[in-house]
């Protein structure tokens, strides 16, 4: 279980600061007394009033029960008057993101087909939830939010303040503050706030094709309205130029096959209502048949 770890303010030294996200920077801290492997990230929060602080704890207790490989592990964190934090196990190779936009990407077609059945079965978890749990939505899946271990195996981060939980498995829920990123949004979620498992499913088609492509495939910068994925994207699967999409890096590596299946289940994440849209289980099914044929 989580435990509240004291972290000692000279740990969060700007010279560690390791990223920096909607909610505040995020720092490297070197830990080896508290018994959590000797590295951790710690999500400093930006400061909250006490009604604030109050569903802060409560939302950490529920979401320290969370546990999957492929999840980051929440694995404490500090209150100390306003100052709030967050520690996560540290994640050696950072971003899916920061990786895929590398002139020198080493990561191969099933390096990366890995990626996503691990990215996929952290998300599953959390839609299904634990026999004790109800199931919670990530509402912010992207590519900067899968992180990469020392082996290069996948986590889901960020699950941590973007629950609406606990949730019902069918039901859906009508959200007044819409969150998430443009460009990444469940068309059906923006226009009329109703939010499901298979708003995530959406955004991971978004991420199947930028695991794909090695590029962003939607543009992120409008808020205006959901524009689904890029031009060049929806152009060369309309024209079936399929192997226009795939990242320079990567030829050679994919069969035709493979490709058009792996096309389909993105495309088929994206449809437009979120009924026709695949669960992450039945994703991880069809990434695992592409997996064992491309072996
Ligand atoms: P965002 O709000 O953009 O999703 P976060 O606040 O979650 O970003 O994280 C910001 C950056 O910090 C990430 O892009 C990543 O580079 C780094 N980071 C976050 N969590 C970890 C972690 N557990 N291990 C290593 N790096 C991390």
């Amino acid at each position: 279980t989580l435990s509240e770890i004291q972290l000692a303010t000279n740990n969060f030294d700007e010279t560690l600061v390791i990223g920096s996200g909607g909610f505040g920077n995020v720092y490297k801290c070197d830990v080896s007394k508290i018994g959590c492997g000797s590295e951790v990230a710690v999500k400093r929060l930006r400061t909250m009033s006490k009604q604030g602080a109050h569903e802060f704890e409560a939302e950490v207790k529920v979401l320290s029960k969370l546990r999957h490989a492929n999840l980051v592990s929440l694995v404490g964190y500090c209150i100390e008057g306003q100052e709030m934090a967050l520690v996560y196990e540290f994640m050696p190779n950072g971003t899916l993101k920061d990786h895929l936009r590398k002139a020198d990407c080493a990561l191969s077609w099933s390096q990366r087909l890995k990626i996503c059945i691990g990215a996929a079965r952290g998300l599953h978890y959390l839609h299904t939830g634990t026999s004790t749990q109800h199931g919670v939505i990530h509402r912010d899946v992207k590519t900067s939010n899968i992180l990469l271990d020392a082996k290069f195996a996948a986590k889901i981060s960020d699950f941590g303040l973007a629950k609406v939980g606990p949730i019902d498995q069918t039901r859906t829920y009508v959200i007044t503050n819409v969150k998430g990123t443009f460009g990444y949004f469940d068309p059906c979620y923006f226009y009329t706030g109703k939010l499901n498992r298979k708003s995530d499913v959406y955004a991971f088609g978004v991420v199947l094709f930028e695991v794909l492509s090695g590029k962003q495939a939607v543009d992120s910068t409008l808020d205006e309205e959901p524009q689904g994925l890029a031009p060049w994207a929806q152009r060369q699967i309309k024209e079936g130029k399929l192997d226009q999409i795939i990242d320079p890096k990567l030829m050679g590596q994919i069969s035709r096959k493979c490709l058009k299946k792996f096309v389909k289940i993105a495309c088929h994440c994206l449809r437009d209502k979120q009924k026709e849209r695949p669960t992450m289980d039945e994703v991880i099914f069809r990434l695992e048949c592409i997996l064992s044929k491309e072996r």
